[in-house]
């Protein structure tokens, strides 16, 4: 083979480092290495070689390793070529001093002798995907921008959308994250002028509520309209450093994680630490208090802002890890929990303030309050098992209300993304429409309460009879409309199935 041979080939043939130079109508089609046999969303850009050949960047290096650990002519079929220095045509920069300089016609006759190697070289590409959120939400413009933080107002307004209920909970979110960002971005122009007479203190916030009110979701839902990542952690899983379980630090590098590596990205972000109640106090005078009292203390840092080293990609420091420096100051810091035993202790705090005061009340009150958790008092929190300078670092207190049987109908039924809008949606693709009568959504409701599970226990409940509609209802085409009754989710009946035409008796058994 002869470098002349090499000139011949056509231009978008010839080596293509930036590999743009491709045809117009192979723009649907991606390159797949010769060597790896990766397509190119895979391995990234691809060299072309003569003969149609892709090899990604990685394979090209180790054939030329391989290449020039041997001497010239010893490995590859026909020897290499050592091209002319003065050849200016040739797309394979020769001006490498005494270094083995090769031929990428060698490289390509000796790949082709390779048996078993498919003529098509191509893949046809993926479509590329909108980019939209979970929710259909345009991901690539925040809902609320951070660094134009909207009035509370607005902020509820949209968590509104997705959250029933909880208003006051959702006030008090509100004005703490706006008054966060507005925190965060006063800290950053500080950084350019010198003015920093106010220091606006950090209003991290500890959320109380019953398990399935809606805490979690609350913080998720913000995250996502903000835009901002968001790492979720188990306080009982947390430990003091150099225990077994995650020390505390690791909250850190999962926001690091879940910022794609991002530090500064991090830096903005929020750390939902949930079951935080697992971290009061045990009264225990043997043992040493390693995922109660001392991780509170090691939290310390963090809620009020430092500057810490953790691993880039892993969960746990190690020698082989890297390392960076994240700091706290500017994340905020939720923590959540359901709290069970608190409600005994503010009961007992206003019964006897009830007893001493001359406006006397009845101690008994309190114990059928539902929303006792809403007057609760530092105090009651120390009292508790917290330490007061934890308390004093997550300084706005919301909590959530139980959730009433009326709040979990809405819940099935009006939020953006409520399952019974999920199902409707996934029915209507096959053209049929889904109704539930009231008392349907009455009794799915109720039977969530009786599980003392909050809003989680309303899934369960209709995935266990919905899956016989999603099954059945396929099966016929003329089936045009479903309505779910009370008794077919009782066990006692059919849904009331309408035909595209007319009214037919309905043939699906209840709950077979
Ligand atoms: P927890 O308070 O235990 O953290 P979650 O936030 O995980 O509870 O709630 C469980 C599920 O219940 C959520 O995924 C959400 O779909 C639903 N949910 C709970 N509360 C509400 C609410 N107020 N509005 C809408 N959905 C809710």
């Amino acid at each position: 083979m002869s470098n002349n041979d090499f000139r011949e080939v056509p231009d978008d043939k010839i080596t293509d480092v930036s590999g743009e130079n491709k045809n117009e109508d192979d723009s649907d089609y991606e390159d797949i290495c010769y060597m790896c046999r990766r397509p190119e969303h895979v391995a990234g850009k691809m060299i072309h070689i003569p003969g149609g050949i892709s090899i990604c960047y990685d394979c090209m290096q180790k054939t030329f390793d391989t290449m020039g650990s041997y001497a010239p002519g010893s490995f590859f079929p026909g020897g290499f070529s050592q091209l002319d220095p003065d050849d200016s045509h040739s797309t394979n920069n020769s001006n490498f001093g005494n270094l083995p300089v090769f031929n990428l016609n060698d490289i390509a006759s000796f790949l082709q002798t390779t048996p078993g190697v498919p003529e098509n070289q191509k893949l046809k590409k993926k479509k590329e995907k909108k980019a939209e959120g979970k929710n259909g939400d345009k991901q690539e413009e925040p809902v609320i921008d951070i660094k134009n933080i909207p009035p509370p107002h607005k902020i509820k307004a949209k968590l509104d959308e997705y959250i029933v209920g909880q208003d006051k909970a959702k006030k008090i979110i509100s004005v703490a994250v706006y008054n966060h960002y507005k925190r965060v971005i006063e800290s950053e122009n500080l950084l350019d002028s010198d003015d920093d007479d106010v220091e606006l203190e950090k209003s991290n916030i500890l959320m109380l509520g019953p398990t399935g009110s809606g805490k979690t979701y609350m913080v998720k839902t913000l995250a996502r309209l903000l835009d901002v990542p968001l790492a979720i952690t188990d306080a009982t899983s947390l430990t003091e450093a150099g225990y077994i379980g995650d020390d505390i630090e690791s909250v850190v590098s999962k926001l690091l994680a879940a910022a794609d590596n991002d530090v500064e990205k991090a830096e903005k972000g929020i750390i939902f630490i949930d079951e935080i109640d697992k971290l009061a106090k045990k009264n225990s005078a043997t043992n040493r208090d390693i995922n109660g009292e001392s991780v509170q203390q090691g939290m310390l840092k963090l809620l009020e802002g430092a500057e810490v080293e953790v691993p880039v990609g892993a969960s746990s420091k190690n020698a082989m890890v890297p390392m960076t420096i994240v700091d706290t100051s500017n994340i905020l810091f939720i923590c959540g929990g359901a709290f069970p035993r608190l409600t005994d202790v503010i009961k007992e705090r206003l019964k006897k303030s009830s007893s001493i005061g001359f406006v006397s009340d009845l101690g008994d009150e309190y114990d059928n309050d539902e929303n006792i958790l809403d007057k609760v008092t530092s105090e009651d929190l120390r009292k508790f098992g917290f330490i007061p300078e934890f308390i004093g670092r997550l300084p706005v207190i919301c909590t959530l209300q139980p959730l009433s049987k009326e709040m979990l109908v809405r819940i099935l039924t009006e939020p953006k993304n409520a399952i019974i809008k999920q199902y409707q949606k996934l029915l209507s693709l096959d053209e049929v429409k889904l109704n539930f009568e009231t008392e349907a959504l009455d009794y799915i409701a109720e039977e969530a309460q009786k599980r003392k599970l909050g809003a989680r226990a309303l899934r369960s409940i209709i995935e266990e009879f919905m899956n016989d509609i999603m099954y059945e209802i396929p099966k016929d085409p003329n089936i045009g409309e479903v309505t779910i009754t009370k008794d077919y989710i009782e066990g006692k009946g059919s849904p009331k199935i309408t035909m595209r035409t007319s009214e037919v008796v309905p043939k699906l058994a209840a709950n077979e």
